[in-house]
This record gives structure tokens, C-alpha cells and sequence, in this order.
């Protein structure tokens, strides 16, 4: 599963093993915040093995973890 999460705040360790980290659609200026608690930046995709296939195929959406991620209203 996804998660969102800035450069900074990189996810690591825990059971997943993300290799790749994408931009969301309109980055920077996207709704998505980095789910690090106290992180208002821009966030990127982090992706695990499956999704980075995914993606390299053509797939754009993914499911992101429940309480991994925040988002920005205008
Ligand atoms: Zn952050």
C-alpha cells in the first residue's frame, strides 16, 4: 500500500519496502501533504515493488495507507 510523504520524511523500516517515490498530479501544488505528523510539505508517492510495476504500466492510482497521509483544501 501506498504512502504519502515528502523527501524528508522518507518512509523506512515497518514491513513494507518502498523503492520508488513518484510525484501526484499537479506536484507541487497537489492536495497531498506529507503524513509525517508535524510536515505541511508537498508529498510524493513512496510505491512498493508491486505498485512501482504498476505504474511502469500505466497504472496512476493507488490506495494509500489509513492515517498516512493528510491532504490540502484551497
Ligand atoms: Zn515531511
Amino acid at each position: 500500500m501506498a504512502i504519502v510523504r515528502c523527501r524528508m520524511h522518507a518512509p523506512h523500516g515497518g514491513d513494507a519496502d518502498f523503492i520508488a517515490a513518484v510525484e501526484p498530479l499537479g506536484f507541487p501544488g497537489s492536495a497531498l501533504v506529507c503524513g509525517s505528523r508535524a510536515c505541511d510539505e508537498p508529498a510524493f508517492i513512496w510505491l512498493e515493488g508491486a505498485e512501482k510495476m504498476d505504474y511502469d504500466g500505466g497504472i496512476r492510482v493507488f490506495r494509500a495507507g489509513a492515517g498516512e497521509m493528510k491532504v490540502r483544501a484551497v
